[in-house]
């Protein structure tokens, strides 16, 4: 029974000193993100990427709905791979040459940026069918590809503006990602993007042949192609009025990516006829005009 005890005691301590290992980086509510790091040397500069990243989150929701949020950072190959959210947290594994190999592993530094972000997108407001009033009500997932699709384009534009990524790395994820879209996906044909949330349930993460043609979990990367698409509308885009003249009129707002119509730039107030196609960044719209005509009154008998 002692020898039990023991062993126990020993074991808690190892796993104490393997805790000790862990970078934990506590952001406080108030002030300047504090950082701590037990176990590995940082550089200041990369201490510098994480305390931005905390305020380039901040500054691209407005607003902070916690008093405090903590990540845990676990340095270490004696775990399992895991990137778990909640609301004022997250559990977090990176490689074991997080900061000493920065050049090396940077593919994973979205992982913070990408886990911070569900603070918002996902946990303080989340899917419809996601929101049960207890746990014997089972949860949806319907809503995942906005859930994990912008996280996913937020995580990876965040990681470039926090600089845990160079501008080019970041273009170069995405245009990897747009890679495997670009020439369509089998799969899209049978399948939509919502229909792949049912994915871990059906094919419980493991290898997938046919991958293409199967797809996977592509509310992730296909979302996020979603949300890179609708981040090509500027927040003022363009603008229709009717002039003096009882006419309809379009005008550009000096939005990033221009308006179009029939595939010709606005540069300045355009007219819009009825069938006018109307591009905003990929979105296009059909403008349809039509003139009330009096028709002839009925006389009703009674
Ligand atoms: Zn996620």
């Amino acid at each position: 029974m002692i020898a039990f005890v023991l062993r126990r005691l020993i074991q808690a301590v190892i796993v104490m000193v393997a805790v000790a290992f862990f970078a934990f980086l506590l952001f406080p509510y108030v002030g300047d993100p504090v950082v701590f790091l037990l176990g590995q040397d940082a550089k200041p500069e990369q201490i510098q990427a994480h305390r931005a990243l905390v305020q380039q989150m901040y500054k691209l929701y407005g607003a902070r709905h916690f008093d405090r949020y903590e990540f845990l950072l676990a340095l270490t190959d004696k775990l399992g791979g895991i990137g778990l959210e909640h609301q004022r947290s997250s559990e977090n594994s990176g490689d074991t040459g997080y900061f000493t190999e920065w050049d090396k592993t940077w593919l994973g530094r979205d992982l913070l940026p990408h886990e911070f972000n569900h603070s918002w997108n996902g946990k303080y407001r989340r899917g419809a069918d996601l929101t049960t009033p207890n746990f014997n009500v089972p949860m949806g997932d319907s809503l995942l590809w906005l859930y994990e699709g912008q996280t996913q384009f937020w995580g990876q534009v965040l990681a470039a503006r926090s600089g845990l990524w160079s501008p080019q790395q970041a273009r170069d994820v995405l245009a990897n990602v747009a890679g495997t879209y670009d020439r369509g996906r089998p799969g899209l044909a049978w399948r939509n993007l919502q229909d792949t949330t049912n994915d871990p349930t059906i094919a419980q993460r493991r290898a997938l042949a046919f991958r293409n043609y199967q797809m996977s979990e592509d509310y992730y990367s296909g979302g996020q192609m979603v949300w890179l698409d609708v981040d090509g509308v500027s927040r003022r885009h363009a603008v229709i009025r009717i002039d003096a003249a009882d006419r309809a009129v379009i005008e550009d707002l000096g939005s990033t990516n221009g308006t179009f119509v029939g595939g010709v730039p606005v540069a300045r107030a355009t007219l819009l006829r009825d069938g006018d196609c109307i591009r905003i960044g990929t979105v296009e719209l059909t403008f349809r005009a039509w003139v009330d005509t009096p028709t002839k009154r009925i006389a009703r008998r009674t």
